[in-house]
């Protein structure tokens, strides 16, 4: 798979899966804008992507909020001129049992992982529109193909994500933009470093490979989905999970 000359947005890629993916892309040929609300954290992503001589534009926007979010697109369109690549990767977990859920969880559980893909797309699809091209992969969970105990928040919001993603496939044909869904497993990232053990070894347990996935197995997926190699495929959600759900 070849990037070169594509302009790729992650948002997230300070740490955990979207930096894998931020890194893979470039890699491959593509220059980068690695967005986080850690500023120091994007700053040391975008290091690497530069070592490797790609461009890489760095956002500190926070994709909850409108303001934000327009002006890193617009910082895009100055710097970059196009938009090839969005990833949706920004996400967060406020884990609690329904009965025990406070309202704030569920609000920031949701403001992140669904209004901010929400955020990204339209501004994206925007510029997308004009270029007649472009692909939109939308990060998901297992969680919320499967539903997961502790998770009401994170589950709604990932099945949510899906719904964006069959929707903007629709809408978005006619622009030739691609919208798809990558739905991780159990992944090593900062994300799961608080399980607990016990229960790491119980959910590896469930999982028929026996193991956590690892970024690069999420990046690997999602460059084939930002490639030209599955140009005929849109509004479809790929599990990489160990067959965790099937
Ligand atoms: P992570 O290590 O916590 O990384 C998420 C990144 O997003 C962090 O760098 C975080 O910044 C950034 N972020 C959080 N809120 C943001 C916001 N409002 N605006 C911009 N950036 C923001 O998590 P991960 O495991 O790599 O997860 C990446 C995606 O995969 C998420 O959508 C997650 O739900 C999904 N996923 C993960 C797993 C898994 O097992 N790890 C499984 C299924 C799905 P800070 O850290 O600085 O706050």
């Amino acid at each position: 798979m070849d990037f070169t000359g594509k302009k790729a947005l992650i948002t997230g890629s300070g740490g955990g899966i979207g930096k894998s993916i931020a890194l893979l892309l470039a890699d491959m040929g593509a220059d980068i804008v690695v967005n986080d609300v850690s500023i120091e954290n994007a700053q040391q992503t975008a290091k690497k992507i530069i070592s490797k001589g790609r461009k890489a534009l760095v956002s500190n926007a926070n994709v909850v909020h409108d303001v934000q979010v327009k002006k890193m697109f617009e910082s895009i369109s100055q710097n970059f001129g196009r938009i090839d690549i969005l990833v949706n990767n920004a996400g967060i977990t406020k884990d609690s049992l329904l009965m025990d859920m406070k309202e704030e969880q569920w609000d920031q559980v949701m403001d992140v992982n669904l209004k901010g893909v929400f955020l990204c797309c339209q501004y994206a699809a925007r510029m997308m529109s004009e270029q007649q091209y472009g692909k939109i992969i939308n990060i998901s969970s297992a969680s919320g193909q499967m539903g997961n105990i502790g998770q009401v928040n994170y589950a709604a919001s990932k099945g949510g994500v899906i719904s964006i993603t069959k929707t903007l496939a629709k809408e978005l044909a006619r622009y030739q933009i691609n919208v798809n869904a990558v739905a991780p497993g159990f992944i090593r990232t900062p994300m799961t470093q608080t399980v607990p053990e016990k229960v790491e070894k119980y959910i590896i347990g469930q999982i028929p490979l026996k193991r956590m996935g690892e970024p690069e197995e999420i990046a690997n997926a999602v460059a084939f989905l930002a490639s030209d190699n599955s140009a005929y495929i849109t509004g479809q959600v790929l599990s990489v999970n160990g067959g965790m759900y099937v």
